[in-house]
Formats: structure tokens, C-alpha cells, sequence
């Protein structure tokens, strides 16, 4: 069997080609997967490339915490041959759409087994739940390609050098993104290596990277902070003189942009954290993304 046409060339940055390309020699059909954001559509495509095609229920620019499935979304699941989602209580419409769309196809759980969930924390006070934005650690996106490649050759054994191929490009660029991140904050002492941001996203990449993050809203975006928060914490930022504030994509800015004004301090750009955006706005691939976001907290942290 000849392989040369499942090779496509990537670059440290480029998009991962999506159109199906039937194998030369063979007649065999795109894999089909549905994933729940795009996030994960991008390293599922980061491996599968031009052998499978992947749908996304919340697409680019979508917001996974309001997100609310309609009939249409039953409707994506068509003749899938695996569904892949996050896990850790980030998906918790997932069971009944997959009842509904009578899936019967292989359900891949990325965060099953990795190596140190975190509890989410809301206001410094312990959590019940599992905190589920375990990608903002690419040592955790490493054990999620490797689930993702493992069963895409499980699925399709014959593409199997391919996919295997692609998984191995890959978690080098992983492994090359979480050195350059923790380069890039070196030159930073423990007292500028604090932020604030609107919803607490950052657990994985603040215990990754030693930064706190400090945040008024809880594990949510949807929830809002009480007066007690709001006043606890820019009492906060003007005693730990915290410089830099940080808005996330996609998440009403008002009160952060209230309390940046009431305190004097900076708005940083945009953080990306629940998905990936249209082309040309920055973060359309999760590499890009995790850059976007280390350089613009270094700079807000160098204001400090
Ligand atoms: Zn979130």
C-alpha cells in the first residue's frame, strides 16, 4: 500500500489540511468524527489530516459553557464512527445527545487517565467539581493526542503508519511549545508572575508554569461574582499591586473592565481559553493559541 498521499506538509503554525483524500490504492472513506469543540477538532485534525473528517458541535468563536445542543446538532453525528469528548464534567449535555443521535460508534474520553486532575477552586474555597480546561497544559494535550492517535488506529489499522506518523510531528511541536512557554516566562520574578482574568481557566497552566491567576467569577464564565468578590479583590490588587488584567475571549468584559478602572491597572488583550478562533484572528490552531496567550501575559507581567 502506497502512503505517499496521506502526507501533508504542516508547518509550526499551519492549519492541518481537512479535505478528504481518498488513499491512493485503496477506496477506503474518510473516518468520520464528531467532537464537541474546536479545540479538539484541531488535534484530532493535527493527527488524522486528510484520512478522516472531523465535525465540531461548537465551532470556532462558540462558547462551550452556554452551549445547549438542538435537534441540528443531532443531526452531526450522521454515520460517525467516533465521538470525542474532553471529559471531567466539561460536556455535560454529552450523554442524552448521544442517546438521541442513537451513536453506537467508539465515545474516546481525552482527559480519562491524565496525570493530575485539579479540583476547580472558586474563590480560594475547594470545589467539588473537576476543573476541566486540562489543555492549558500541553503536558496534558500530549497524553490527549496520544489517546486520539491510539484510537484512530484502532479505528483504521490500515492508516495506521500514517496516523502514527502524524501523532510522532506533533507531540514534537508539543513538547516544543511547552519549553518555549516556560522560557518565555523566566526572565519573570514570583512577584510579577500574578494576573487577573475573568474566569478561573488557568489552574493547569498556572501550577505548569508558576503563575497565579486571580480571578472574580468561578469555574463558570456564566456566574457571577457577588460585591464581597468584587470588593475582596480590588482590595487584592491594590495591595499585592497586581499591573495586569487580563479579558477572556468570548466572556462579558464589563466587570472586569469596571475593576481595571476602579484600580488603576491595565487590560491586557484577549486570552483564548474554550476555543479556537476564525481564520486571521490569531488563535486558529491550539499552538497558536497557547502562544498568543504566553506572550500577552508576559507582557502585562513585564508592566509590573
Ligand atoms: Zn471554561
Amino acid at each position: 500500500m502506497r502512503r505517499r498521499d496521506w502526507i501533508t506538509s504542516v508547518g509550526c503554525f499551519g492549519l492541518a489540511a481537512t479535505a478528504p483524500i481518498a488513499a491512493s490504492g485503496q477506496n477506503a472513506p474518510p473516518l468520520s468524527v464528531v467532537t464537541s469543540f474546536s479545540i479538539l477538532q484541531d488535534l484530532i485534525e493535527q493527527v488524522g489530516k486528510n484520512r478522516i473528517v472531523v465535525r465540531s458541535l461548537i465551532g470556532v468563536d462558540g462558547h462551550a459553557h452556554a452551549f445547549e445542543p438542538r435537534p441540528s446538532h443531532v443531526q452531526s453525528f450522521g454515520q460517525a464512527q467516533m465521538v470525542v469528548l474532553n471529559g471531567l464534567r466539561y460536556e455535560p449535555w454529552a450523554d442524552r445527545l448521544i442517546k438521541s443521535a442513537n451513536f453506537k460508534g467508539r465515545v474516546l474520553t481525552v482527559s480519562d487517565g491524565i496525570p493530575e486532575p485539579l479540583q476547580a477552586t472558586k474563590t480560594g474555597r475547594p470545589d467539588t467539581d473537576p476543573d476541566p480546561h486540562a489543555w492549558q497544559n500541553p503536558r496534558n494535550v500530549i497524553h490527549y493526542v496520544q489517546g486520539i492517535a491510539d484510537a484512530l488506529c484502532d479505528l483504521d489499522p490500515a492508516a495506521k503508519d500514517h496516523y502514527r506518523r502524524s501523532e510522532q510531528a506533533y507531540l514534537t511541536e508539543l513538547r516544543e511549545l511547552d519549553q518555549w512557554i516556560e522560557l518565555q516566562f523566566l526572565p519573570l520574578s514570583s512577584a510579577q508572575r500574578r494576573v487577573i482574568t475573568s474566569h478561573q481557566a488557568f489552574a493547569y497552566f498556572a501550577q505548569r508554569y508558576q503563575i497565579e491567576f486571580l480571578a472574580p467569577q468561578g469555574i463558570s464564565s456564566e456566574s457571577r461574582p457577588s460585591a464581597k468578590t468584587v470588593a475582596r479583590l480590588i482590595s487584592q490588587i491594590k495591595s499585592e499591586r497586581i499591573k495586569a488584567v487580563f479579558l477572556e475571549h468570548l466572556t462579558d468584559g464589563r466587570l472586569l473592565q469596571q475593576i481595571a478602572k476602579d484600580t488603576g491597572v491595565r487590560v491586557g488583550p484577549s486570552l483564548y481559553v474554550e476555543a479556537l478562533t476564525a481564520p486571521g484572528k490569531g488563535a486558529e490552531t491550539y499552538l497558536q493559541m497557547m502562544r498568543h496567550n504566553t506572550l500577552a501575559l508576559v507582557a502585562g507581567m513585564q508592566a509590573s
